[in-house]
């Protein structure tokens, strides 16, 4: 019919009782519904894992990557920060401008994020208009950078859905610590988050001090602990 169709083919060589080469037979089967089923399976993934409006990662898939990077950067003591923003008097815009005029604001916003992003950073929606960024390979002092680096994007940034006004956020930055789990790292990039706020928001908070600045415990042990210990044992 002159179509173009799929097709999965098995070919094996023919050889005569003299191992001689005689050429190949050749198998053909339908391939398309085994390529329909791939593409099926690619849109499911896709939905699975990104946010419907905004394209970025949604938030069951960010937490599977946060709780993954967290356990490796911490097994391999690497660096690697969180950043948490929240769009400033959102409500309103939605009030003033409509629903309508928010999902655009809101799809401008991540995409401005993601254009900011790097190789190994993972950007996702956690809730209405809080969006994450995981930096790995990160300090916090970088991702301060990073984060003031968004944060003057946004507020140049003409929305033009609400009248090409521009919207400012507020950052909550904090990098792995020693004995964090993915909850305690993002609670603390929340307390920073509430603190941007607090202050008057259009701002960027960090909290912690991360990997490198964290104190070394070192157990001492007293003369007399030896003493107390030192017995019969082999030391
Ligand atoms: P703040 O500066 O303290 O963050 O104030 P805010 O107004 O941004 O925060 P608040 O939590 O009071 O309001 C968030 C609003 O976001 C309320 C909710 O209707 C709106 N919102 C949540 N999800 C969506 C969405 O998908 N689309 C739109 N258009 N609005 C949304
Ligand atoms: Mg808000
Ligand atoms: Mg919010």
């Amino acid at each position: 019919s002159g179509r173009v169709k799929l097709v999965r083919a098995l070919i094996v060589p023919k050889t005569d009782e003299k191992g001689q080469s005689r050429g190949a037979a050749m198998l053909l089967h339908d391939g398309s519904s085994q390529a329909d089923l791939e593409e099926r399976v690619q849109e499911l993934h896709v939905r699975a894992t990104l946010d419907g409006l905004t394209k970025v990662l949604n938030r069951t898939e960010f937490e599977r990557i946060h709780e993954e990077v967290v356990k490796a950067y911490l097994r391999d003591g690497r660096a690697c920060s969180l950043m948490i923003c929240d769009i400033d008097f959102f409500k309103k815009i939605n009030d003033v401008h409509g629903h309508q005029a928010g999902d655009e604001v809101l799809i401008n916003f991540a995409a401005i994020v993601k254009t900011l992003c790097r190789i190994g950073d993972y950007v996702g929606r956690f809730g209405g208009e809080e969006f994450v960024m995981l930096c790995t390979d990160c300090g916090i002092q970088n991702a301060v950078v990073r984060a003031e680096e968004v944060r003057r994007k946004i507020a140049d940034t003409a929305q033009p859905a609400i009248g090409n006004q521009c919207i400012t956020a507020s950052f909550g930055v904090t990098e792995l610590q020693p004995g964090d789990t993915p909850e305690t790292m993002l609670r603390r990039a929340d307390r920073a988050l509430l603190r941007a706020k607090d202050e008057g928001r259009n701002r960027v908070i960090q909290l912690g001090s991360g990997m490198l600045d964290e104190p070394i415990v070192e157990q001492k042990q007293s003369w007399l602990f030896w003493l107390a210990n030192s017995g019969t044992e082999i030391v």
